[in-house]
């Protein structure tokens, strides 16, 4: 079945008990056993929920994995992920990275005796050389935040593989319908749900998904444990976001792609990032292990005086964080996403003071195009 389906019709995809289209929300924090040593599956909804159940094995479905596993939000998921490692272990990490998953890393993590390298994950021979002995994983973001850097998945996970080492891929902003880690070899694939897979702005959550069954049974051990499993409701309001996710991910790719050769010709702006630009240095990696571009811009003005103009100005477009839903967003990664990130890390990596992230939505092209337009004006 093609993931256009998929995503509509989830995992069961309905209630087989009352044929309820919409799957219900088991609103429970306990359930009744029949009897001694009898259950009828579920505990306790830390452990097991149906709802939950519902969603975690339409993400695994989704992403081609034997199991999902679903989180209050995306960086519950990576911490609970980091529980499965121990002091000494060292990582190999994407340079160009979210915010909250650097600050996890240099702020609690460093303090359980983990290490981090963080390299430009386009560069292959930077990445072989950063490895070490005990280099348990590599974390990637591709495309990468705020840069859209584009990284060869296959490549890395090859690499990985042949060292023993796992590879970790945040797929957050391409979602499984563009971009399927699992399948190019990676072992573990992370979500921020709250992103394009809830798509309204509404919800946090975030995801794991593995196929290894030793890794799968020590993450059930973990989120049982650690408790940050996704609660029932917000589980219902994500199975609702995926339904709709390929036609909101199709119209966001399009408007995306307008708006940014827009941008491009704009004497305002500088550089833009989008990989589905032909002449961005991705591009053609991105087409090779991935079935569209998404629908993140990051762009620099001329001056730096030009994005306080924007960030005041802007109507239809929401100066916000976050990103993926049907509302446009902009972001000022500088002191809001990447706050947490050294300036020297984020000058390297082109994190400037003249650097906008657009989440672009669902609206009217023109609309979006036009609200720019003003806002870029004296
Ligand atoms: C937002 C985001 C996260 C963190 O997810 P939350 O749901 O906000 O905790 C992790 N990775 C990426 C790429 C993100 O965009």
């Amino acid at each position: 079945m093609d993931i256009k389906s998929k995503v509509v019709h989830g995992s069961k995809g309905y209630d087989p008990a009352t044929g309820s289209i919409s799957f219900p929300i088991y609103q429970s924090a306990t359930f009744r056993h029949p009897g001694l040593n009898q259950t009828t599956g579920y505990d306790y909804s830390r452990l097991q929920n149906p709802t939950r159940e519902e969603l975690e094995n339409t993400l695994a479905a989704l992403e081609n994995g034997k199991a999902g596993f679903a989180f209050t939000s995306g960086m519950a998921a990576i911490t609970s992920m980091m529980e499965l490692f121990k002091s000494g272990d060292h990582f190999m990490v994407t340079d160009d990275l979210y915010g909250g998953t650097y600050r996890l890393f240099e702020e609690l993590l460093v303090k359980r005796g983990m290490t981090f390298t963080y390299v430009d994950t386009r560069d292959f021979s930077q990445i072989e050389k950063a490895l070490k002995d005990e280099t348990r994983a590599i974390f990637i973001e591709s495309p990468s935040n705020p840069m859209m850097k584009v990284a060869d998945i296959k490549a890395i996970a090859d690499l990985a593989k042949s060292r023993g080492m796992l590879l970790i891929v945040d797929n957050t902003f391409l979602t499984p319908l563009y971009q399927r880690p699992l399948e190019l070899g990676a072992d573990v694939v992370v979500h921020s749900g709250t992103k394009y897979l809830g798509g309204h702005n509404d919800t946090l959550a975030g995801f794991l998904v593995m196929n290894s069954p030793e890794l799968i049974e020590r993450m059930k051990l973990i989120q049982k444990t650690t408790g940050a499993s996704l609660p029932p409701f917000d589980s219902w309001l994500i199975l609702r976001g995926i339904k709709t996710l390929s036609v909101r991910m199709q119209r966001q790719s399009e408007n995306a792609l307008a708006i940014a050769h827009w941008l491009k010709k704009h004497p305002l702006v500088d550089k833009v990032y989008y990989v589905g630009l032909p002449e961005h240095e991705g591009h053609d990696v991105s087409i090779k292990q991935a079935a569209g571009f998404g629908a993140m811009i990051s762009f620099t003005v001329i001056e730096e005086r030009l994005v306080e103009r924007i960030l005041g100005k802007v109507k239809l477009i929401a100066f916000a964080e976050s990103l993926g839903g049907v509302e446009s967003l902009i972001t000022y990664p500088v002191l809001q996403t990447h706050a947490a990130i050294p300036k020297e890390i984020r000058d390297r990596i082109g994190v400037n003071e003249r650097l906008l992230r657009l989440s672009v939505g669902i609206e009217d092209v023109q609309d979006l195009i036009g609200d720019l337009e003003q806002a870029l004006r004296d």
